[in-house]
């Protein structure tokens, strides 16, 4: 039913941009069968998801939605894919995403955007805008989305869907197409926060393949806790410029909060004004070196005429990358050219160390912070991709988590007056998944 679903659904939502029906009917007939002779399944055995395309699927073209992967087909699994895989998960296709995962409203495909179910002219977020229209539009249980500055959040935010970004470690990136390497991470974007919880506890776990990982999960058990006493912090500087439509959605979240038993405690955090400049220098920087990779010859796209090696690479690249991805190729490979090393990329690394301390504290005073996670609601189909500027900085309340390395999970809180949904973010203390989705839990 999922995949008939698609057939009607997706030409307007433009969520899938490919479909892996065989694959999807031979596992689940499997599962059938499993179940017909009296079985036990698992909790996430037989269920229809999907992956954004920044996930290597082996044998299914994988293209970070860009030209220059077009034909790509990865010769092995990412992890995350692997392990859902072996537990009989139903991949339903590959998602839609911002071209490399650079982008804020799934604009930057080389397929077009997604769009929001529950508003077609208004775009489904980015740069997982597929996995969220594919959730928020009932034509995938559940998926896995990247964030790097938000992209599981900020999109799950639009769509009125449940995005968990983990503390970084906690999922393994192996398979996972690198964008800003310090900064990705792998999560669930789902319908509850059960789900959320479901799908992390079972991608979450160390991976041998991936240096960085160190493993986490076991939030299932506690989702259910009482939070009487606990104390979820504000801080005012989040809610600095944020629309009045979604600050009064949070702080009624607040008042939830505070009828279960919780104590709100405001806080400063100045800090935070320096983390969308930090979050756009490393984040280019780390790409510019990550993207390097395209030469033409390696993966999917190459260009059909040229005169030697090197401008075969340059039209390669010149024909396959797309504007936001050359722009910030050159604003990577600005911050960390000789003469402006000092003054762009070790300032944007000193002052990460400074954010992260500052969290560290802000956590001495409460478990969790409450905060937006968008400062909007979904944008109208064509605004971002108008000033790359204003949309940057629409991923304030979202890249802080990722410089820190911390977990964030994005929660329906509302609609405002056109009916587009609302999200706000918890945010909780490195690998406090637990944490935070047992207060997701109790306020959903
Ligand atoms: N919007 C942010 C960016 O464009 C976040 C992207 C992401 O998390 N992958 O970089």
């Amino acid at each position: 039913s999922y995949l008939s679903e698609i057939e009607k659904a997706n030409p307007e939502l433009n969520a899938y941009v490919c479909v892996t029906p065989e694959a999807a009917l031979k596992t689940a007939q499997a599962v059938d069968k499993k179940i017909a002779a009296g079985e036990e399944i698992g909790s996430l055995e037989g269920v229809p998801m999907t992956l954004k395309d920044n996930m290597s699927t082996k044998g299914i073209e994988t293209t970070c939605c860009s030209k220059i992967l077009s034909g790509y087909k990865p010769i092995f699994d990412a992890t995350v894919w692997e392990t859902l895989k072996s537990q009989n998960a139903v991949l339903l296709g590959k998602t839609n995403m911002d071209e490399f995962a650079m982008g804020s409203s799934c604009e930057n495909s080389c397929f077009g955007g997604a769009a929001n179910p529950f508003n077609t002219n208004h775009v489904a977020g980015g740069s997982s805008g597929g996995v969220s229209s594919a959730v928020g539009g009932n034509i995938a249980a559940y998926g896995l989305g990247s964030d790097t500055g938000g992209s599981i959040r900020q999109p799950a935010s639009f769509c009125g869907v449940v995005g968990l970004k983990p503390t970084y470690g906690a999922v393994s990136r192996y398979g996972l197409i690198a964008y800003a390497s310090s900064l990705d991470q792998i999560g669930p974007i789902t319908k509850s926060v059960e789900d959320a919880s479901l799908v992390f506890d079972a991608i979450a776990g160390k991976d041998k393949r991936d240096s960085t990982s160190v493993g986490g999960g076991n939030t299932y058990a506690t989702l259910d806790n009482d939070i009487k006493g606990m104390k979820i912090g504000i801080a005012r500087e989040y809610l600095d410029g944020v629309r009045d439509d979604v600050k009064e959605a949070v702080l009624a979240a607040a008042e939830v909060y505070k009828s279960l038993g919780a104590e709100i405690v405001y806080f400063d955090l100045p800090i935070l004004k320096f983390a969308l400049p930090v979050y756009y220098i490393i984040a280019c920087a780390e790409a510019s070196s990550n993207l390097g990779r395209y030469d033409g010859i390696r993966y999917g796209y190459k260009t059909a005429h040229y005169t030697g090696t090197h401008d075969m690479i340059c039209r390669t690249r010149s024909e396959g990358f797309g504007e936001e991805v050359k722009r910030r190729i050159l604003l990577g490979t600005y911050v960390l050219s000789a003469g402006y090393y000092d003054a762009y990329y070790k300032k944007a690394q000193n002052l990460r160390g400074t954010i992260i301390s500052a969290f560290n504290k802000a956590f001495e005073q409460c478990d969790v912070i409450l905060a937006p996670t968008v400062p909007m609601t979904a944008f109208e189909k064509g605004h971002a991709t108008s000033d790359p500027i204003e949309t940057y900085l629409t991923d304030i309340c979202t890249v802080p988590v990722n410089i820190a390395g911390l977990p964030g999970v994005s929660v329906p809180c509302g609609f405002n007056a056109k009916g587009m949904p609302i999200g706000m973010q918890l945010i909780g203390k490195s690998f406090g998944e637990a944490q935070i989705l047992n207060a997701a839990y109790k306020y959903q």
